[in-house]
């Protein structure tokens, strides 16, 4: 079979995850390569350079980047900015004819969601989001249970994921997760985890979201919620009890079914995701990088036209419940999504 050639892909914004994951991930796939660069900041470009190989002619900034159409050497921007950005960079990705990969939250709402889904719709180019966990094996093998059924009918689902983090010097300069505006705030950044977990671990979608937001640090929380509760009412009576922080350190999924149960804990670090079941089974952890994982499997569906395992109607789905999450806990009472 004909060798397939790797996909060129220019990382938009240089930040921790671009750096200390998604590089060196994407110095192990098998169908990708690092061809480009989109910064704000110049002085962090002679270093990814000399590091990637990257020639002059691969550098963007944002001003520049609308002229990454004429560049045949890159064939997927992948966006990795704080959120209130990923929207309008998706759709200018989409207009330059990039497929356009874009991180967690997937954006600010599900109406810039649509925004980005029709911009490549239109444009004709792939859009996925970083939902590392879904390719991870473990988490596969969870996502298979909830039609296989191992232990009976599934009745409740636990998910938690967040950090303790953040002080007064996350201020001064104020840290783009502590400023509304940006996209911060734990239920965009870890609360997407419980909640696509709640989805793939049900297997259908919900009807109705409740939830709550707390916080504990006025002087540091003056703008985004510290910890989010949120319960997801999916059919059959089925629910979902969600939670996320930035003041608790949590990282658990477990489903509550008829005759017994299974949980994955760690659920959603960068690796030793593992998992057990009521039956004394165990889901040992598997020794990969997610994110070259993850952008090998987005390669490949585009490289051979195949459906993406997650594309944007699966971030748009988050968001929507997202919204719905923010209004509840900012109004009260349940939502229907
Ligand atoms: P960082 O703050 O470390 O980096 C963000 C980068 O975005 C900056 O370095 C900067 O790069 C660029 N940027 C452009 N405009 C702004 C702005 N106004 N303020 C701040 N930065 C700006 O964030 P992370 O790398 O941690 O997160 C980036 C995205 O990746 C988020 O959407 C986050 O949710 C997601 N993420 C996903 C993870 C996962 O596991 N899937 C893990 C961690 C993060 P430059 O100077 O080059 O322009």
């Amino acid at each position: 079979k004909a060798a397939e050639r790797k996909l060129g892909v220019a990382i938009v914004g240089l930040g921790g995850y671009a750096e200390g994951l998604i590089a060196p991930g994407l110095a192990r796939t098998r169908h990708c390569r690092l061809a480009g660069i989109v910064t704000g900041t110049p002085a962090k470009v002679p270093r990814w350079q000399q590091r990637y190989g990257i020639p002059d002619a691969n550098v963007y900034s944002y001003d520049s980047f609308d002229r990454i159409a004429d560049n045949p050497a890159i064939d997927v921007v992948y966006i990795i900015t704080p959120p209130h950005l990923h929207k309008t960079l998706a759709v200018r990705a989409a207009n330059a004819g990039k497929h356009v990969w874009c991180e967690k939250p997937m954006a600010m709402n599900a109406d810039e969601c649509q925004q980005m889904i029709q911009a490549c719709r239109r444009n004709k180019v792939a859009l996925a989001i970083g939902y590392r966990m879904q390719h991870e094996p473990n988490t596969r093998t969870l996502i298979g249970y909830a039609t296989a059924k191992p232990f009976g009918r599934l009745r409740q689902v636990r998910a938690e994921a967040g950090y303790a983090g953040y002080d007064a010097g996350d201020l001064q300069p104020r840290n783009w997760r502590l400023a509304r505006a940006f996209g911060g705030g734990p239920m965009y950044d870890m609360g997407t985890y419980p909640l696509n977990a709640a989805r793939y671990t049900v297997g259908t979608e919900p009807l109705a979201v409740s939830a709550r937001s707390r916080v504990d640090r006025a002087e540091i929380f003056d703008q985004v919620e510290e910890h989010m509760d949120f319960t997801l009412e999916f059919p059959d009576e089925v629910r979902a009890t969600c939670a996320t922080s930035f003041g608790r350190s949590m990282n658990q999924l477990r489903a509550t079914c008829a005759d017994g149960w299974y949980e994955l804990a760690p659920f959603q670090s960068y690796s030793g995701v593992r998992g057990q079941r009521s039956d004394g089974r165990r889901l040992e952890a598997v020794v990969e990088h997610q994110q070259a994982l993850q952008m090998d499997n987005d390669a490949l569906a585009i490289l051979r036209g195949m459906p993406l395992r997650v594309p944007g109607e699966e971030g748009a789905r988050d968001l929507r419940i997202m919204d719905a999450i923010f209004r509840s806990a900012a109004e009260g009472g349940r939502r229907i999504v």
